[in-house]
């Protein structure tokens, strides 16, 4: 039976206009398996008014009324995990179990957000001149939208809106276009968690939605994620119209495995890391940086590894690894194992043959690769190539490991494989990237902590979620008060100062 997606504006469904439909796609059977509304610039100026008109009423609601909320979403969240990652498993490939382990790492976000009374506690100073008190507050900043890219349909909005609902916003998810039924099933759970209407809104859409954002007046804050050219451009045209902006990039994550690492251990995490969700993790393995003389015992240790990956459909629980989202996006990654072999790399497994383990039909599969002897020059090496394609360079000693990742424009995660605790403790101090493992090849933040990149991996000055996403999501006021007291002191233009 084919599904039609539909936005949720103002607590419920709608596609008022419906002049455009996208396809959605069954990636394991390369099948449409029914269509997604796109939205007109009037979906987008409903939305917005629905968010703006629910705003004053949620802004003013109590703490406690904001943490009952929250607390009865994240239990419904829970309960329906399973519903929630096999509606994304369809959708994006994804195996069933990973698609759970998204919704698990984004309630971690909710919990933490259910913490908000916590989190928005400002200063207070007595007496900070006579008979004056002066005192700050932490204000939400009114209608904010989240733009989220197609591989964490469940996770990565939710490193958003929990937070800013939390904080008193009003909040409009623009999800993917190319898995859009997860944001739509939370927008429900809301709703039964007694979220007023409006508060939370999905706009499902494509480029035209995303601008009708980036250019609306009254959104005041967007934040992004999505690849490194679209993070760069609604960075810059949310700031030119005003807007307080975080857009979260692509990446180019490198594990380096110094000689003194336990191989085996590097070996599991390379294959973990690196074709997990057959790739597609802003935080995935993508380089291996192996430092002389450890190259070969280590590529015939991920080999080994590889070959016992069972590939196959996301909803058969025997599945390791499912399909690619869709076949476009199939092929340009193998465009990238035929180019890096073209140009010099040797292949140390090759996907393209009988790439598919267990059951598959006519989907988006590539198999598990693996690319040895990649140098810097080569396109697999510097383009994100976002599928499984794990990249092996060797180098010759620590520095020039550093000097690579140094050189690469991106800064999103990386990791270190070593039992050297100094070599570790330098490693983590002078590289340039966002979110540093060690001996932990995907070191996503807790949510209490902040996600996010550095260098072409985030635009913005903000990471996502923890102490940075209330900061965000939120603008301070300063009070300064006296109350009527006999000595206040008559007339005085000159500048306040304080005694
Ligand atoms: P994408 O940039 O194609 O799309 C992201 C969002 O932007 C989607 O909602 C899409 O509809 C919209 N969009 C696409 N093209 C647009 C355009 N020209 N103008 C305006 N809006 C546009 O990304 P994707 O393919 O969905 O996701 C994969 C990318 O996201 C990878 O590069 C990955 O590294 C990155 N990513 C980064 C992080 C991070 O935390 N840094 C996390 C997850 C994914």
């Amino acid at each position: 039976m084919s599904k039609h997606v539909t936005h949720w504006i103002g607590g419920k469904p709608s596609d008022r206009t419906a002049e455009r439909a996208g396809d959605i796609y069954d990636p394991a059977t390369g099948r449409v398996a029914g269509t997604v509304v796109l939205a007109s610039a009037a979906d987008v100026d409903a939305a917005v008014a629905a968010a703006k008109t629910a705003f004053p009423g949620w802004r003013d609601a109590s703490l406690t009324k904001r943490t009952k909320v929250l607390f009865r979403f994240r239990e419904l969240v829970e309960a329906h995990t399973d519903e929630l990652a096999r509606l994304i498993s369809a959708e994006h490939g994804k195996v069933v179990s990973d698609a759970a382990g998204e919704v698990a790492r984004g309630l971690e976000v909710v919990e933490f957000a259910c913490g908000i009374p916590h989190l928005l506690k400002g200063g207070y100073s007595e007496n900070v001149s006579s008979h004056v008190d002066a005192y700050s507050i932490l204000q939400p900043l009114g209608v904010v939208a989240g733009i989220t890219p197609f591989n964490f349909p469940a996770m990565v909005p939710m490193w958003m809106f929990p937070v800013a609902i939390a904080c008193g916003n009003a909040f409009v998810l623009k999800p993917s276009e190319k898995d859009p039924s997860a944001s739509v099933r939370l927008a429900e759970l809301w709703a039964e968690a007694g979220l007023p209407d409006g508060v939370f809104n999905v706009l499902h859409g494509d480029k035209e939605a995303v601008d009708g954002l980036l250019r609306h007046p009254d959104v005041k804050a967007v934040s992004f994620v999505g690849s490194t050219p679209v993070a760069r451009y609604v960075y810059e045209t949310a700031a030119r119209h005003g807007k307080r902006v975080q857009a979260l990039g692509g990446a180019k994550n490198h594990m380096v495995v110094l000689p003194d690492a336990d191989l085996d251990l590097a070996a599991d995490a390379a294959v973990s890391a690196g074709f997990g969700s057959a790739g597609e993790r802003c935080m995935a393995i993508s380089v291996v940086v192996a430092v002389d003389p450890i190259g070969d015992d280590l590529v015939a240790r991920i080999r080994e590894r590889v070959a016992g990956l069972r590939v196959g459909p996301g909803d058969d629980p025997e599945s390791q690894m499912g399909p690619l989202v869709t076949r476009a996006h199939r092929d340009k990654v193998a465009s990238y194992i035929d180019s890096g072999v073209a140009q010099g790399a040797t292949l140390a497994a090759d996907g393209r043959e009988a790439p598919v383990t267990g059951g598959g039909g006519e989907g988006f599969w590539l198999g598990p690769t693996v690319l040895d002897h990649v140098t810097p020059g080569m396109d697999a090496y510097r383009d994100e190539i976002f599928g499984p394609v794990l990249s092996v360079v060797r180098v010759s000693s620590y520095d020039e490991a550093m000097e690579l990742i140094s050189a690469n424009p991106y800064g999103n995660g990386t990791a270190i494989f070593t039992n050297d605790g100094g070599a570790a403790r330098r490693f983590q101090n002078e590289v340039e990237v966002g979110m540093v493992g060690v001996n932990v090849p995907i070191p996503v933040p807790m949510a209490y902590y902040s996600f996010g990149g550095w260098k072409a991996s985030l635009f913005g000055d903000s990471h996502a979620h923890g102490a940075e996403g209330v900061h965000f999501y939120t603008r301070t006021k300063a009070v300064t008060a006296r109350w009527p007291d006999p000595s206040h002191g008559g007339v005085n233009l000159g500048f306040p100062t304080n005694g």
